[in-house]
């Protein structure tokens, strides 16, 4: 196929499909191209949180009980495996040092940044798109089980960054959530972040946004992008596509089609599993609720209750390891009644930065190949967002944002 002056998007998750719409809205004409349906990746899987109460990019701790903790491989939040932590030793250790206090402010600045702008940004897609009715205004809460921990002032904590949260006795907790099963002292109610009720769905609705405004979606793998002539040719299973520009934007697999082009990406694969679970009979969840430490969240979704792991750092396409999943299943059981499993595990990856932010812009030395990846922990709050300042930098456009933390330089 001969895409011509076009922009290929490669990847239909949640950053590709943005990137498309606001290319599409430019004048650009976009052919995003996905092995598989838009948003059945890693933009299905997550915990559907546009998350606008947080404040920094999850730093690695520095104190030394958690990292002993980590290095015991018990702590619930954190596990690896061997081959996890030798294959990516040295983006772990960018990691680490990135997380440190001297550095973790700038970082932090950055994140705010793109993250500030993130809710605006996806009702800027999702209401002309008809998927706003996916958009849940419920917050998220963390549990307290220690009464103690809940006199701690956690709004002159986070007000400096204009993040509002309150707190819920235990009576207002109880009204908040009837049906938990053990008595907590009470809760954080974060109010400003937003729950999508099926992630998959709603990037599959902006993506078929796109089409029905004249863009063009096509199901092919790509094995390989190579330069040719000013423009790209991208061998996939479908047969080759010519383009003048391409957007690498295959969230974890990204690295895979730039390693032959000489540019080798630092990228940590920080995995995490999901499955769903039907509520006990008269069990209602109205919130996203997390008991810090406890390594998992439980969400409600569309498609039953969703329990999700912390993290675990392993080789991307390592097998899974279900053990994480199955002691979030059982902590989550103490508080909630749940019924039957209603679908096998998932296992997916969050795309990680050693500097804990995405990459957004054309790649040193490789005009015309632009990147849009790495999106780490908060990949579905951030993706429309990330996707306007790519468009905007692709057409010229003054970008909302300044680029330079998020620019391709850093590769
Ligand atoms: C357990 C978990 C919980 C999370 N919770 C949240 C959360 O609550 N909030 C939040 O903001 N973020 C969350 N995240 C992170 C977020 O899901 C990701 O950062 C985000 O989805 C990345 O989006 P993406 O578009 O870059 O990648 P993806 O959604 O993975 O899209 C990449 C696409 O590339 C396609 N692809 C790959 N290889 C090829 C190929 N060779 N040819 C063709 N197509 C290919 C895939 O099919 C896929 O559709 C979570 C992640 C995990 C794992």
């Amino acid at each position: 196929m001969d895409a011509g002056g076009q922009v290929v998007v490669l990847g239909a998750g949640i950053a590709g499909v943005s990137a498309a719409l606001h290319l599409q809205q430019r004048g650009v004409s976009v052919l995003l191209l996905d092995r598989a349906k838009p948003g059945s990746g890693t933009s299905h899987g997550n915990a559907g949180l546009i998350e606008m109460s947080t404040a920094l990019p999850h730093p690695c701790p520095q104190d030394l009980g958690t990292l002993v903790r980590y290095a015991l491989n018990r702590a619930p939040d954190l596990r690896w495996q061997p081959g996890g932590l030798l294959g990516m030793a040295g983006g772990l250790y960018g990691y680490w040092r990135n997380s440190r206090p001297g550095r973790i402010g700038p970082i932090g600045a950055s994140f705010r940044a793109l993250m500030g702008k993130a809710l605006d940004e996806h009702r800027a897609l999702a209401v002309p798109a008809g998927a706003a009715g996916l958009l849940r205004d419920c917050g998220w809460l963390e549990l307290v089980r220690d009464p103690r921990l809940l006199e701690v002032d956690r709004q002159a904590e986070v007000a400096p960054h204009g993040i509002r949260v309150s707190r819920l006795d235990s009576a207002a907790l109880e009204r908040a959530e009837p049906h938990l099963r053990q008595p907590f002292a009470g809760a954080f109610h974060w109010q400003a972040t937003v729950s999508i009720t099926d992630p998959g769905a709603y990037v599959a609705r902006l993506a078929a946004a796109f089409v029905a405004r004249g863009g063009e979606v096509m199901a092919a793998k790509v094995q390989g992008v190579t330069r040719q002539g000013a423009g790209w040719r991208i061998a996939t299973t479908g047969g080759a596509v010519h383009a003048a520009r391409v957007v690498v934007a295959l969230g974890p697999w990204s690295p895979d089609v730039l390693r032959p082009l000489g540019l080798r990406v630092p990228m940590l694969f920080k995995r995490g599993y999901h499955r769903h679970f039907a509520a006990a009979e008269g069990t209602v969840l109205n919130h996203p609720v997390h008991v810090p430490g406890s390594g998992h969240l439980v969400v409600p979704m569309d498609m039953g209750i969703r329990v999700l792991t912390g993290v675990e750092l392993a080789p991307r396409d390592a097998p899974p390891d279900l053990r994480q999943i199955r002691s979030a299943e059982a902590a989550a059981r103490t508080y909630l009644a749940l019924a039957e499993a209603l679908d096998p595990p998932w296992l997916g990856t969050r795309p990680c930065m050693p500097d804990m932010l995405p990459v957004i812009g054309e790649a040193t030395a490789h005009p015309g190949l632009w990147l849009l990846f790495g999106h780490g922990h908060h990949g579905l709050t951030q993706g429309p967002a990330s996707g306007r300042l790519l468009a905007e930098l692709m057409t010229g456009e003054a970008p909302f944002i300044d680029p330079a933390p998020f620019s391709a330089h850093r590769l």
